[in-house]
């Protein structure tokens, strides 16, 4: 007999290049982690150091589906970037020693109900809801390192409809890839399951129902997308 009293959740998973599934744990991501991003979004890279929010795993949209338009707002904005896949769990990890528990890495688009971010900043609330809502975390196939190597280096970007919107490397990123790892496992303890999003060059700005999405970074893959009508 089934102890649960309601249907259990389904376990959500992004497919892996040459197959199989990256079962989701949590998503974290890092917020201002470009420095020219930071300074389009108001900060000052120099004195605010980039930081940590979450999505829902269940707010992953994988294997190229459309993304339905979110309610609640009129100002929904893209952002490229580079996603970790946690493969080894821990606590207080070096950088040195961070490679070694990336799993590998995916191409993901962190869309942002932009004017609940900007209402939830000036009221000092949390960004939730700005950024946990359905749908809000398009991700690409999950490439193993095994196979494309740890990746610090090289062009990410993002097309709209054809055309560049966001274009960026990868080597720009105030904390790299091991700096990430390092300050996250500081604050909580990484599993096997947890995708990290690193972070996302300049050049954000709004969707539109319809707008056709095409994120890619060089070597590691594609997140595409379609804005439901
Ligand atoms: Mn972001």
């Amino acid at each position: 007999m089934d102890r649960y009293i309601v249907p259990q959740p389904p376990q959500i998973a992004v497919p892996v290049l040459g197959g199989g599934l990256f079962p989701v744990r949590r998503v974290y991501c890092v917020g201002r982690n470009y420095a020219a991003h930071a300074r389009e979004m108001g900060g000052n890279p120099e004195r605010e150091p980039p930081f940590f929010f979450t999505k829902p795993a269940d707010a992953l949209v994988t294997g190229g589906a459309d993304t339905p338009y979110p309610p609640a707002t009129e100002n929904l904005h893209h952002e490229v970037e580079l996603v970790l896949a946690i493969g080894t769990g821990g606590a207080d990890i070096t950088p040195a020693a961070a490679p070694g528990h990336v799993f590998g890495y995916a191409a993901g688009l962190d869309l942002t109900r932009r004017d609940l971010q900007e209402r939830a900043k000036a009221a000092r609330q949390p960004w939730d809801m700005a950024k946990g809502f359905d749908a809000s975390g398009p991700i690409g196939t999950i490439a193993p390192a095994t196979v494309i190597g740890h990746k610090m280096a090289g062009r990410i970007g993002l097309e709209v409809n054809g055309q560049l919107r966001q274009s960026g490397d990868l080597r720009d990123m105030i904390w790299p890839v091991p700096e990430i790892i390092a300050a996250l496992s500081r604050l909580v303890r990484l599993a096997p399951g947890d995708l990290v999003f690193t972070g996302t060059p300049d050049g954000v700005g709004p969707l539109r129902r319809g707008d056709v999405l095409r994120g890619a970074v060089d070597g590691v893959g594609f997140v595409e997308t379609r804005i439901g009508l």
